[in-house]
C-alpha cells in the first residue's frame, strides 16, 4: 500500500512509525510531516484542512489510504471528501467527528445513548446560565460549546469564576465556539482515557492511557497539550474498561449508527472513574497527542492493519496481539511553554542515544537546518520507552531525556507518578 498520513506532530511521528514497520507498507508520505518524520518517509507540503487539494495530492500520488492524524481536517470533512473520491480513509465523516467538534452534540448523544456523564445545561444567553450557576452552586464547570483548542474547559471551584467564565465566553473570548455554553455538574475521581477503533458497527479497544496536562511537577501550574503519558492507565482496569466499552462506547456507536451517522476511526473517550465507576468526561475523534505516541510504541506494526480494517468495515475479526508491557512518554518543551517561548535553539546528542527497539524519541516541533535539529515548537520532543514494566519504560525514558543535550528546554521529572 502506499500511505498517506495527514499531520506534523509527535502523534504523527509515532503513527508513521508503526506503519513503517509493517510490510504492507510500500510508501509512506506525511503531509507536512517534521523533521523526525523526515528521518523514516517522505514529507511534503499540503494544506491538510483542503478537501479539494489533500484528494489530487492523494490521486497524483497513487495513494490506498490516508490516516488523518488531527481534528481539524476532520472536522473541515477532509475524510468525508476522500471517501466521495473513493479513496480509503482512517478517520470520522464531519458529521462523526461533532463528537468532537460540539459539546452539546456529545451530551446529546449521550443522553439518547444512556451513556454515564455528569449533569448539564445548555445556554446560549449569560443571564439564565449565571442563575443556573447560582442555583446549582461550586464547584460547577462551564464549557464553551465548540473547539477552542483545549482552553474552553474552565472548572471552577468558586461561584465568582463560574459567572466570570460565562461573561467570557459570550463576551467572544472564544469565538464562534462560544456561542452555546455548557454547564456541568462537577465529576470527582480520576481520569485516563480509552482508545478504540471503530468501523461504523463493530468496535475494538487499542489500549488505555493518562497523560499530565499541567506544565509543571505534582500537577500544578498552567494547562499544556500534555506533558507526558504512560498506557496503560492502571485505574482502566480490564473490568472497568469493560464497563466503559459496554455502557459509554458501546451505546455511543449504536446511536451514531442509529441516526445515519455511523463513526468510523479512533473514538478516544477521556473517562472519570470514581469507586470503579467510568463516566464520560470528553470525546475526541481521534488519537490523543502525547498518549498516540505510548499506544503506538506498544500496538508497534499492527497498528496498520488494526486502522485498516477500520477503515475497510472489518473489524468484527480483528484482534489485537497484546504483549504485557508498560510504555511511557516523557515531553520536552521550550522554556516558557506554553507561555511564550523562543524557536530556533539546536537539539543536540539524539545520534548518540543508545541503540534499542524498545526506545524511541518522536518529534515534535522540530525543523532540520544544514543538518542540525532545531526546536520550532512548544512541544519539541516525546522521549518515548517501552519496558516490561512502567518503572523500567519510565528508566530509559529518562535516561534518553538527561542525555539530550538541550539547554533551551525542559520537561517534568515526575511523570507517571499517580501510577508507579
Ligand atoms: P474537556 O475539554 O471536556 O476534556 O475538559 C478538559 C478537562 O477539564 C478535563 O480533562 C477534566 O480534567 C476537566 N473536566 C471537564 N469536565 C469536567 C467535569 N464535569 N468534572 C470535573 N472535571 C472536568
Amino acid at each position: 500500500m502506499n500511505i498517506l498520513i495527514l499531520g506534523s506532530g509527535g502523534r504523527e511521528h509515532s503513527l508513521a512509525w508503526a506503519v513503517m514497520q509493517n510490510p504492507k507498507c510500500d510508501r509512506l508520505i506525511v503531509a507536512p510531516g517534521n523533521a523526525g518524520i523526515a528521518q523514516i518517509a517522505d514529507c511534503a507540503a499540503l494544506d491538510i484542512e483542503n478537501g479539494g487539494a489533500v484528494v489530487s495530492f492523494a490521486e497524483e500520488n497513487a495513494i490506498d489510504f490516508v490516516i488523518i492524524g488531527p481534528e481539524a481536517p476532520l472536522a473541515a470533512g477532509v475524510a468525508d471528501r476522500l471517501r466521495e473520491a473513493g479513496i480509503l480513509v482512517f478517520g470520522p465523516s464531519a458529521e462523526a467527528a461533532r463528537l468532537e467538534a460540539s459539546k452539546s452534540f456529545t451530551k446529546e448523544i449521550c443522553d439518547a445513548a444512556g451513556a454515564p456523564t455528569a449533569a448539564y445545561a445548555r445556554f446560549t444567553e449569560a443571564e439564565p446560565a449565571k442563575a443556573y450557576i447560582r442555583q446549582q452552586g461550586a464547584p460547577i464547570v462551564v464549557k464553551a460549546d465548540g473547539l477552542a483548542a483545549g482552553k474552553g474547559v474552565i472548572v471552577a471551584m468558586d461561584e465568582a469564576t463560574a459567572l466570570e467564565a460565562v461573561d467570557d465566553m459570550f463576551g467572544g473570548a472564544f469565538g464562534g465556539a462560544g456561542a452555546e455554553v455548557v454547564i456541568e455538574e462537577f465529576m470527582e475521581g480520576e481520569e485516563a482515557s480509552l482508545f478504540v477503533l471503530c468501523d461504523g458497527e463493530n468496535i475494538l479497544s487499542v489500549g488505555t492511557a493518562q497523560d499530565h496536562k499541567r506544565v509543571g511537577e505534582g500537577d500544578t501550574g498552567l494547562n499544556t497539550g500534555g506533558m507526558g503519558a504512560y498506557s496503560p492507565a492502571p485505574v482502566l482496569s480490564p473490568e472497568v474498561e469493560e464497563r466503559a466499552m459496554e455502557q459509554i462506547v458501546r451505546p455511543t456507536m449504536a446511536e451514531m449508527a442509529r441516526r445515519g451517522t455511523p463513526f468510523q476511526g479512533v473514538l478516544y473517550a477521556g473517562l472519570m472513574i470514581r469507586d470503579g465507576q467510568p463516566r464520560l468526561v470528553e470525546y475526541n475523534v481521534r488519537f490523543g497527542d502525547p498518549e498516540c505516541q505510548v499506544l503506538m510504541m506498544r500496538l508497534g506494526a499492527q497498528a496498520l492493519d488494526l486502522m485498516h480494517a477500520a477503515a475497510e468495515g472489518r473489524l468484527g475479526e480483528a484482534r489485537v496481539n497484546w504483549a504485557d508491557d508498560h510504555a511511557m512518554t516523557v515531553v520536552m518543551a521550550a522554556k516558557g511553554y506554553p507561555g511564550a517561548y523562543e524557536k530556533g535553539s539546536e537539539i543536540k546528542g539524539l545520534d548518540k542515544l543508545p541503540e534499542d527497539s524498545r526506545n524511541m524519541v518522536f518529534h515534535a516541533g522540530t525543523k532540520e537546518e544544514g543538518g542540525a535539529i532545531l526546536a520550532v515548537g512548544g512541544r519539541v520532543l516525546n522521549v518515548t520507552a517501552r519496558g516490561d514494566s512502567l518503572q523500567e519504560a519510565r528508566d530509559r525514558a529518562y535516561e534518553m531525556v538527561e542525555a539530550i543535550d538541550w539547554p533551551e528546554g525542559f520537561y517534568r521529572r515526575d511523570i507517571g507518578w499517580r501510577a508507579l
